[in-house]
């Protein structure tokens, strides 16, 4: 008997949104009146059914209903299983329905990402990458944390590469541990990122990477074949000298290189070219714990990359780099969708998508959620007032549904 005719049958529960406005997540004007039906944990059909009569129905007069939220950015390693599990409800509840975790220890994302799936625990579903770096960053603290019982650099999901490295056996590896991509972090030159990129390729796993990983610019990551870039900000070393002091990703020349120069201009064009995300990071490269920018800047810079990159057609992920703040009620992506707006000056729209399908785009996953499409699974949020007015209004929650079953409501 094949393997996938023993899971658990789910409940035939059908839910009808009714009269709602739909902000679909592709960008385009709101839908008045639209009417979902969900079915099977999946968008069944965008009009009322025919042939039965709805378990629930959802009044929507008055509200709009968006894609769930999916954070591009998290770091789920550093805290325990149950405090994850606490921290992922709350996250559910506030209207995110898939995270991207970008490294750590995978045997911590992957079983928290089987819980989710297996309903263990109430939780976006969880993505999530292994790392490669060079040897120089292996005595970073956080890869001790998320390597314990292996001499750092020798874990399957946070691998030291360098000349000497069997690539072919690494990204087999990283592969085996259900890791729907490998991040490049710091400490690798543009021919070990080749070499990497080429092997990725062949194996069919994403590459993802910061910006810039020392040395290696934004342009030679694009040339191997990386499809998402974290940190904006760090798209400004494409103008600078190459430097191997990874410590200094944040500290750009961001007088001498300017964001609507022709340097990031060429970048932008082959980001596009070549489809590859820009996640952002606005929030915690401006005002981020520890990561103060008093001149302004670096936050000036980043919004304002972040903009051209929106008008040159490149995807924006959304993702925070902090799911959680003691400070926000709500995940940060909330926060991060309204910097968008205030700081780099996309339409709430853009944020939206950038929160929605773009970064559904970017962690590849884009085939089966991040629009109201039919055939989707069925991860949505419906909130109380338009959020294409005004931003904010994504906080206003009225319910969460995810994978087709209403998980919050207010
Ligand atoms: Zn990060």
């Amino acid at each position: 008997m094949p393997l996938l005719a023993q899971r658990p049958t789910r409940p035939a529960v059908t839910i009808l949104i009714h009269n709602i406005t739909l902000i679909d997540g592709n960008g385009g004007t709101p839908r008045p009146r639209a009417d979902v039906l969900v079915r099977d944990g999946k968008i069944a059909a965008l009009a009322a059914p025919t042939d039965s009569t709805p378990t629930t129905t959802i009044d929507g007069t008055g509200l709009f209903l968006l894609p769930g939220l999916t954070d591009a950015h998290v770091h789920l390693s550093g805290n325990t299983f149950p405090d994850n599990a606490a921290t992922l409800k709350k996250v559910l509840q506030g209207g995110v329905t898939a995270v991207f975790d970008v490294a750590g220890d995978t045997r911590l994302t992957s079983d928290l990402a089987r819980a989710a799936l297996s309903g263990e625990i109430e939780s976006p579903t969880i993505y999530y990458s292994a790392l490669f770096a060079g040897p120089a960053f292996m005595t970073d603290p956080r890869i001790a944390a998320s390597s314990i019982g292996y001499v750092p650099g020798e874990a399957p999901w946070t691998r030291a590469i360098d000349a000497s490295t069997d690539i072919v056996r690494a990204v087999a590896e990283a592969r085996g541990t259900g890791a729907n991509a490998i991040k490049l972090y710091a400490a690798l030159d543009g021919a070990t990122v080749k070499r990497i990129g080429d092997e990725a390729k062949r194996q069919n796993i994403r590459l993802i990477a910061h910006a810039v990983t020392f040395p290696a610019k934004p342009s030679e990551l694009i040339a191997a074949g990386v499809k998402y870039l974290a940190h904006a900000a760090y798209m400004v070393w494409e103008g600078m000298p190459p430097s191997t002091d990874f410590t200094k990703r944040a500290q750009g020349d961001f007088a001498g290189v300017p964001a609507d120069g022709a340097v990031m201009t060429r970048v932008l064009q082959l980001m596009k070219d070549n489809d590859v995300a820009l996640n952002p990071t606005l929030w915690i490269l401006a005002e981020g714990p520890g990561k103060s920018d008093p001149s302004g800047l670096r936050t000036a810079w980043q919004n304002l990359l972040t903009r051209r990159a929106q008008a040159f057609g490149v995807t924006i992920a959304a993702g925070v780099d902090s799911l959680t703040t003691s400070a926000d009620p709500l995940p940060m992506i909330h926060k991060e969708m309204e910097l968008e707006v205030t700081g780099a000056g996309l339409t709430p729209l853009q944020a939206i998508t950038s929160a929605t399908r773009g970064a559904a785009h970017a962690i590849g996953v884009d085939a089966t959620r991040g629009t109201v499409a039919v055939g989707k699974i069925a991860d949505l949020l419906i909130v109380g007032a338009d959020p294409s007015a005004n931003i904010r209004n994504t906080r206003d929650i009225r319910y969460v549904i995810k994978d087709g079953k209403v998980v919050f409501t207010k």
